[in-house]
């Protein structure tokens, strides 16, 4: 009899145990909301000026002739700063509504390969300013199987990590995207460039909002900080996963793993077009 009271007092305290420490948890999470709301909508409002503002830098811009060398000079700096603050309203305002369960996610099926084609191709463009080789090696079939998930942001994720191998490789480099099919449920997109690689201690914070290991080059290249977040973020929403692996100027390979809910054998009339 002692025996079983004493089971059933342990089980009433932890009953009670629970119910307050959820009734403790309840302000924090509150707080945490109303700070994720503040997020999105702080980035929210901030786009239409700085639109407005842009759209005035344009406009004299189109007089730039008749201005004279250093209003030239403040000008064009005024533009890149623009559309840096614009950037990052926009990236603040994604990961914001991904925190508070906001963002509307499409579930649509796709030809993936069709997706990192696509990206890789409109990358090379940019590549091509510091003469950087994007070299594409496919093995997913094409038109085969298709992917589930929202395509827009699966090519945002690709043109983070090939802007980043871009952004830190050195003028000739190679960049390099894989693609594979990992056994029958997993794909597997891996970024491998040669440039100036990152530190080992650095690699677990690589994912943190606004984490730069050089802000003064990062900046100089238009970078805020929340370009793997954001990768991150939509990698977990499509339930897959992120790593990295790096060498100290020998270069960096950021590997995804996508869970393929679907494997739909021929139905290429189905493609969502990136
Ligand atoms: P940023 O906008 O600064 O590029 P990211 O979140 O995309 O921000 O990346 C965070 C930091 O990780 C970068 O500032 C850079 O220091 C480092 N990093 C990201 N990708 C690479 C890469 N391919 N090679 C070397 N460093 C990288």
């Amino acid at each position: 009899l002692i025996f079983g009271l004493t089971i059933l007092l342990l089980l009433l305290a932890s009953v009670i145990g629970h119910i307050f420490a959820g009734r403790a948890m309840v302000p924090i999470i509150r707080s945490l909301q109303r700070q994720q709301e503040f997020t999105a909508d702080a980035s929210h409002e901030l786009r239409t000026p700085l639109s407005v503002l842009r759209s005035s830098v344009e406009i004299l811009e189109e007089q730039r002739e008749q201005l004279p060398g250093l209003h030239q000079t403040v000008l064009a700096q005024m533009k890149d700063e623009i559309i840096r603050m614009i950037r990052l309203t926009e990236q603040l305002l994604l990961l914001a509504r991904g925190d508070s369960g906001m963002l509307q996610l499409r579930q649509e099926s796709f030809d993936l390969h069709q997706a990192v084609y696509a990206v890789t191709e409109r990358m090379k463009t940019l590549a091509s300013e510091k003469k950087i080789d994007v070299r594409l090696e496919d093995s997913l079939p094409e038109g085969e199987f298709l992917f589930q998930g929202d395509p827009d942001q699966l090519s945002q994720l690709l043109y983070i990590l090939l802007d980043n191998a871009i952004k830190y490789s050195s003028v000739g480099g190679v960049v390099t995207v894989l693609a594979s099919k990992n056994g029958d449920s997993e794909v597997e997109l891996s970024i491998q460039d040669k440039g100036c690689g990152i530190p080992t201690e650095n690699l677990s914070h690589l994912f943190e909002r606004f984490y730069r290991i050089d802000k003064a080059r990062s900046r100089q290249w238009g970078g805020t900080g929340l370009g793997l977040a954001i990768a991150a973020q939509i990698v977990r929403h499509h339930g897959g996963q992120i790593q990295v692996t790096s060498q100290i100027n020998q270069g960096s390979t950021f590997t995804v793993t996508l869970p393929l809910y679907k494997t739909i054998h021929g139905q290429r009339g189905n493609n969502h077009a990136l």
